[in-house]
């Protein structure tokens, strides 16, 4: 049984990412700034990673940065702008960089674009930011729409595509002016991603030194890994037609099943569009460290939130921002599926719902 069902908080390493790391590292390990033979060939392995990024995205190569990963990316976006709208379930990486003017969701936590359109007419931002899949609910937000507004106003459009990547087609993200990438999200390794911003945008200048990366962020690049991101990535992009078809059943079944035995348990965003493999829930009781302690003992690994709020009870962006409770803050958990998760691991997470809320209702743990 696999019982990880935290892929929105990281991702395994995919087998494909592993080799190209491996093989990048082995061959490649040069500085792909240095000027003899071997470098000038890292380099150029470097610069066809980045068109290979690119065609999966649908954006020029010039227009990508590679970083050390979203909250890079997205600080150093935020930090480059005067007067910025971020929607009101933006990533901690997004929320915490900056003030900024807030966007408000519905009750499906999504984004309404005509609350963008108010937005940009009432107090003209230079950049709007919405991301294009929620980390916590996996809520889909119209990118596409909100981009196409942003267009015909003239003002900037930002998504972060962290949680997008990897589990929906990316060949439309190119149409946004940014976008923010991490690799340990679709298979990759920790410390690498992206941002995608206009090719002629010269405002970016996020770390300065070197003159890497076309003097947008110094700092010697991270070739395998940024091999191993495109490489997952492009493994993974053919299947996930099929991967969305069978796990977006997977899901509700396991939605079901949990239902049949909490009958008052409260799904978020369960009449939006979203990810195939992220179930934000309210339990009808108990505190959610309890509950995650006790499926942590099942072999069951899941979050109370976000993991970039873990640790603190009652965190999440999504349900506060939907208006709840402190109390019901505490009883929220998320479960997040991955390519291969299989039917029985999804009932195997259902059953064990069960068993732990016995346990927990028994006041704890038999001794
Ligand atoms: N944005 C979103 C939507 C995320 O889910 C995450 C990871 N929790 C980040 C940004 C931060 O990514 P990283 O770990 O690469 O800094």
């Amino acid at each position: 049984m696999n019982g990880y069902f935290d892929h929105n908080a990281t991702t395994p390493l995919h087998p494909a990412a592993r080799e190209a790391w491996l093989r990048a590292s082995e061959k490649h390990w040069h500085n792909p700034s240095s000027l003899y033979r071997d470098a000038g060939i890292a380099s150029q392995q470097l610069e066809s990673a980045r068109e290979r990024l690119g065609t999966l995205l649908g954006a020029e190569a010039e227009r990508i940065v590679f970083t050390s990963g979203a909250t890079e990316s997205n600080n150093a976006l935020m930090a480059s702008f005067e007067r910025v709208a971020i929607s009101a379930i933006e990533h901690p990486s997004v929320r915490m960089a900056r003030k900024a003017l807030e966007l408000p969701v519905n009750a499906n936590g999504v984004v309404e674009p005509e609350a963008v359109k108010q937005m940009i007419e009432a107090k003209r931002p230079a950049l709007v930011s919405v991301m294009a899949a929620n980390n916590e609910s996996g809520a889909l937000q119209p990118w596409r729409e909100i981009a196409a507004i942003c267009r015909e106003h003239d003002v900037l459009f930002h998504t972060d595509a962290a949680q997008w990547l990897g589990k929906l087609d990316a060949a439309n993200l190119g149409e946004c002016d940014f976008i923010t990438g991490s690799a340990h999200k679709l298979g990759g390794t920790k410390g690498c991603g992206f941002l995608v911003l206009p090719a002629e945008d010269s405002r970016l200048n996020f770390m300065r030194g070197g003159p890497q990366e076309g003097g947008r962020r110094a700092g010697t690049e991270n070739y395998p890994a940024v091999e191993a991101m495109v490489t997952a990535l492009e493994a993974i992009t053919p299947r996930l037609d099929e991967v969305e078809r069978v796990q977006t059943q997977l899901r509700d079944d396991f939605i079901t099943a949990i239902r049949a035995r909490f009958e008052n348990l409260r799904v978020i965003s369960e009449s939006a569009s979203r990810l195939w493999n992220t179930v934000l829930m309210v339990m009808p009781a108990q505190q959610n460290l309890k509950w995650l302690t006790a499926l942590s003992r099942r072999g069951f690994s899941i979050s109370t939130g976000s993991a970039c709020s873990s640790g603190k009870e009652g965190s999440s962006v999504v349900v506060s921002a939907l208006g709840a409770s402190a109390e019901e803050l505490r009883r929220v958990v998320r479960i997040s599926g991955g390519w291969e998760t299989m039917a029985e691991d999804w009932l195997a997470l259902a059953a064990a719902f069960g068993d732990a809320f016995e346990e927990l209702s028994r006041g704890g743990r038999p001794q």
